[in-house]
């Protein structure tokens, strides 16, 4: 029996297009002591993927090697294993996506957070690859050890209508915070007030300055940044002295084809003493439990919803992770495998 997988096989310019992403048949592995062999079902698309299909450094994610298959967050049920940690039937979380089935070693490939994670049943394991997985932890980290969210702040997130984003919006307003949100269309700026946005506007209707002057006459205190470019420009200009920034992603530039231009107002970070901060999900994988335990009382009652954009099948993805990109997605999108 085979197995399909997909490859890189060239680095994209600008957005991935037809030609960059192809696939191989390959026979179904077979699992060595202490390995285990799962059939994906679900896959995640993340952004991050387009920065690791360049070249470049791997002090972000190491990048993607040409003619080798792609990676990524999946889960799936071991269909073979020579695990003790693991059975048949057992549904696990990895980070070999982009592949029908996925060989993995019971240790990992690396640092902890990459072992293979055994999911409990009962619950969708889809769930795993947005809000009670980095995608979720994402939000919670940026917001409070990273952001230091106080009472009385006022945030604001970009990309608010995306997976990261609406949970942003989703858990400060349920803390009772005031959130401006920004996306790239209309039905995404009232999807962002549904989710507890007490304003939102659409980033193409005018400069993001203005758009969120007017959003918030009198400032911010905490910005989540998951666009950079104008964006961080705009809210740099918005923070109220001590404000706080978090720098969760820029991805107006990750397609780009010439340098994005830098913040040129970078020295009001100075001269009112906000603090900007870069940071990594995976930097608090000690955050992971607590986290996960309230994020699913809150999605089991309901109070926090989880939109996904869904498409079906390997051979859908090439064509999803560009939609994603251009912004063609509500929530997080997933590929049914
Ligand atoms: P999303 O679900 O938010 O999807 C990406 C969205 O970005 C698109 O839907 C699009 O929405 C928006 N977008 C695309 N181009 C632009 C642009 N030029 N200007 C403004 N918005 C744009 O993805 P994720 O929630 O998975 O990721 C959001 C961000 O968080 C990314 O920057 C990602 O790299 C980062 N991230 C960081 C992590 C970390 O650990 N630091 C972990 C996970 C994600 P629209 O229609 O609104 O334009």
């Amino acid at each position: 029996m085979s197995s399909r997988q997909g490859v890189l096989l060239r680095r994209p310019e600008g957005r991935p297009r037809e030609g960059d992403i192809g696939f191989v048949e390959v026979p179904v592995p077979e699992p060595g002591p202490g390995q285990l062999v799962v059939r994906n079902t679900w896959m995640s698309l993340d952004p991050s993927m387009r920065i690791r299909m360049s070249g470049g450094s791997d002090d972000y994610l190491p990048p993607f090697a040409i003619g080798e298959p792609l990676s990524g967050w999946a889960v799936g049920t071991v269909v073979a294993s020579r695990s003790t940690a693991f059975a048949e039937g057992d549904q696990v979380m990895h980070g070999s996506g982009w592949r029908d089935h996925a060989l993995l070693d019971e240790a990992g490939p690396g640092p902890e957070t990459m072992r293979p994670e055994l999911l409990p049943a009962g619950e969708p394991a889809r769930w795993y690859l947005g809000p009670l997985g980095w995608v979720g932890l994402t939000s919670w980290v940026g917001l409070h050890d990273v952001a230091s969210l106080a009472l009385g702040d006022r945030v604001f997130v970009s990309g608010a209508a995306g997976a990261v984003g609406g949970l942003v919006v989703q858990i400060a307003a349920r803390l009772g915070h005031e959130v401006i949100g920004s996306a790239g269309t209309a039905e995404k700026v009232a999807h962002v007030r549904a989710l507890g946005a007490s304003a939102a506007f659409c980033y193409r209707d005018g400069p993001v300055g203005s758009l969120l002057a007017e959003a918030a006459p009198d400032g911010i205190d905490v910005y989540f940044d998951n666009v950079g470019g104008d964006h961080l420009v705009a809210a740099l200009d918005a923070l109220r002295p001590g404000g706080r920034v978090a720098l969760c992603g820029a991805i107006s530039t990750y397609d780009a084809a010439d340098p994005v231009p830098g913040p040129p107002n970078l020295f009001n970070a100075v001269a009112r003493g906000l603090t900007l901060r870069g940071f990594m999900a995976r930097m608090y994988p000690h955050r992971l439990g607590k986290f996960r335990e309230r994020m699913r009382e809150w999605l089991v009652e309901g109070s926090v919803t989880y939109p996904e954009t869904i498409y079906n099948g390997l051979d859908a993805a090439p064509g999803a992770f560009a939609d994603l990109l251009a912004g063609g997605n509500v929530g997080k999108v997933l590929v049914e495998l």
